[in-house]
């Protein structure tokens, strides 16, 4: 239908006859002359309507309206001196029309295509297809697209295969629920759709393949939030004959060329940080800190531990520590931001939070009362105060939070407030991504609802092989082979080494409390698959929506997933989900009972 596309057209093209087709982006009427910025998928170009030239289609060109669909016939010029538009790849130039085609009317939209304008989410997802016209959207699906080509080539190129595996699979009784499928043929039956493909890729490494990847669609009925899609997209990956930092070298690579071609404005510091699990919870409260800034927690339980202040010395009675950490300039926060830090700190767990400014500038030698401010001065001398201020890396300006708890509390509520403090102050430089990698996680958790030992990451990850004997007598030490990938504060991808031995999945599965009847009930396909020579394997899978999400700078993933669900897992462009007809109920044997959910 056309001899170009609109944003392709430069200063060269003049004097070339052009067919183009698109919408009308916006049109200005300069009493004679109609502009019309036509858009299609490569970009914009401005179209002139002289009624003096064509008469006919300055006619239509007055009655057409934004995101009407044309096709214009017409010729390049190179604009008027002084007004150029250097803003658009096409400024140089516009098309001098001769014809123009409606090709379709179009409604007026329910919000604005031509701009990024705030429009509540229930409506862009009605409309998502006018939603996705907008630059903004339209850039991030393509960013995506370039995102997923690029981790399929940098695999392809590493020898590894892409593999579909099957959506309909057997429930897994680990981990989220399980979205179900009622069998038809086998009555009262149902599939599950995958959590993840992590069964498969397993079987896959035992029939020999080796290097596995696949862009991998996962479905998990969670409550959601604003990082949560019922169903999402993983980089699937699996490996045999490695072990950890194979894995993690490979990922690293992935993510280093990554950020070169397709996010080239963005920082990434390499080599990756490697941290383990327990470091992290030390350093930043949190297995997914946020490297961009410092603001590291110090503990200070040995410099109050003769302490006269109820608090502290409670806590670490009970166990507990004294932990903090410094805000750098934080000594001028006005009361009110301090009692929003205190309360927050509450919201979190902590009895309190206790802060300390250092007024002035400069170190913390000679330090006097005068020079701090905080609730507990009476407490403490100002040697002592320094002394918690080094600990931190403080200097004069700068302000203490300091909890005092167990260390779950501590951790958490730190993380918190680091994550608080850093947004206030926007400490966080947005043109840095800060990867690292968190190793040895727990291999078990304390499950309080179930009474039981729950797998922190899933039950295939291979334990330690020094803490194997810790099974039995301290489960909640064991150390394991799974590392999850973070960057700038969000968890990006997890994985692990698993278990290839039959024996040691039992003692897990043993670990977690299924006695060998069920075990082989809901694993004994993989039980029975690691007698056959499975090799020592391992994998990870890093989240697609959340790696298009930073490279786009979007904090939301449903601003990079075409066709994302609402926060209660509803499309409200198609109604999905939707009740359906006595007949599909009958043929997969369903009843409904609805009493529970209506009342
Ligand atoms: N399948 C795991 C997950 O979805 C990742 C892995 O262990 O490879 O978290």
């Amino acid at each position: 239908m056309r001899t170009h596309r609109c944003g392709e057209l430069r200063a060269g093209d003049a004097g070339t006859p052009v067919i183009l087709a698109g919408w009308v982006h916006r049109r200005r009427d300069h009493g004679g002359l109609i502009f019309i910025d036509l858009r299609d998928s490569s970009g914009l170009v401005q179209v002139v309507f002289n009624p003096q030239i064509a008469p006919e289609a300055s006619a239509v060109a007055a009655e057409v309206r934004n995101e009407f669909v044309l096709l214009v016939e017409g010729e390049v010029q190179p604009r008027r001196a002084g007004t150029e538009n250097s803003d658009l790849p096409t400024g140089a130039i516009e098309v001098v029309a001769a014809r123009v085609e409606v090709l379709n009317p179009a409604e007026t939209p329910p919000f604005p295509v031509n701009q990024d304008t705030p429009v509540d989410e229930l409506t862009r997802l009605r409309y998502r297809y006018l939603d996705l016209r907008r630059e903004r959207m339209a850039a991030n699906l393509r960013l995506r697209h370039r995102v997923v080509k690029f981790m399929r080539d940098y695999l392809d190129g590493r020898d590894f295969i892409e593999v579909e595996t099957p959506v309909l699979n057997l429930a897994t009784p680990e981990g989220a629920r399980d979205y179900l499928v009622p069998s038809r043929v086998h009555a009262g039956s149902f599939y599950a759709l995958p959590q993840s493909p992590q069964q498969w890729k397993q079987l896959l490494m035992v029939a020999g393949f080796e290097k596995y990847f696949q862009i991998a669609r996962c479905y998990r009925d969670e409550d959601l939030r604003a990082d949560r899609q019922p169903e999402f997209t993983q980089l699937d990956v699996e490996m045999s004959f490695v072990e950890e930092e194979d894995i993690l070298a490979l990922i690293e690579g992935l993510y280093t060329e990554l950020a070169a071609n397709v996010g080239p404005q963005f920082e990434v510091p390499s080599p990756f940080l490697r941290l383990t699990y327990r470091e992290a919870i030390e350093r930043f409260g949190s297995d997914k800190p946020d490297l961009r800034y410092g603001m590291e927690i110090a503990d200070l339980t040995s410099l109050v531990a003769d302490t006269e202040f109820a608090v502290f010395r409670n806590a670490t009675e009970a166990g507990g520590r004294i932990r903090g950490i410094a805000v750098p300039g934080g000594a001028d926060t006005p009361r009110r931001g301090l009692d929003a830090l205190t309360e927050l700190a509450r919201e979190n767990g902590a009895g309190g939070l206790v802060t300390v400014a250092f007024t002035g500038e400069g170190s913390l030698d000679g330090l006097t009362a005068e020079d701090v401010r905080s609730p507990v001065a009476r407490f403490f001398t100002p040697e002592q105060f320094a002394a918690l201020g080094r600990a931190c890396g403080a200097s004069r300006g700068d302000l203490l939070l300091i909890a005092a708890d167990r260390d779950a509390v501590t951790s958490r509520v730190l993380d918190v407030l680091r994550r608080r403090v850093a947004e206030d102050r926007d400490l966080a430089d947005p043109g840095q991504l800060i990867f690292a990698f968190i190793t040895q996680f727990p291999m078990f958790e304390w499950d309080g609802d179930e009474q039981r030992w729950s797998a922190v990451h899933h039950l295939f990850t291979a334990p330690f092989a020094e803490d194997v004997e810790l099974m039995d007598t301290d489960p909640g030490a064991v150390r394991s082979h799974a590392y999850d990938i973070v960057c700038n504060g969000q968890e990006i991808g997890s994985g692990s080494i698993r278990i290839h031995r039959r024996e040691l999945l039992m003692r897990v599965l043993a670990r977690l409390g299924m006695a060998e009847e069920e075990a082989t009930t809901k694993f004994g396909h993989m039980l029975e698959a690691f007698t056959y020579g499975a090799p020592p394997h391992g994998g990870i899978a890093p989240g697609i929506d959340r790696t298009v999400a930073l490279f786009a700078g979007e904090r939301d993933i449903r601003e990079v997933i075409a066709f994302p669900k609402t926060k209660s897992a509803s499309d409200p462009m198609t109604g999905a989900p939707s009740p359906v007809s006595e007949r599909q109920l009958r043929d997969v044997h369903i009843a409904l009972d609805l009493r529970a959910a209506r009342s």
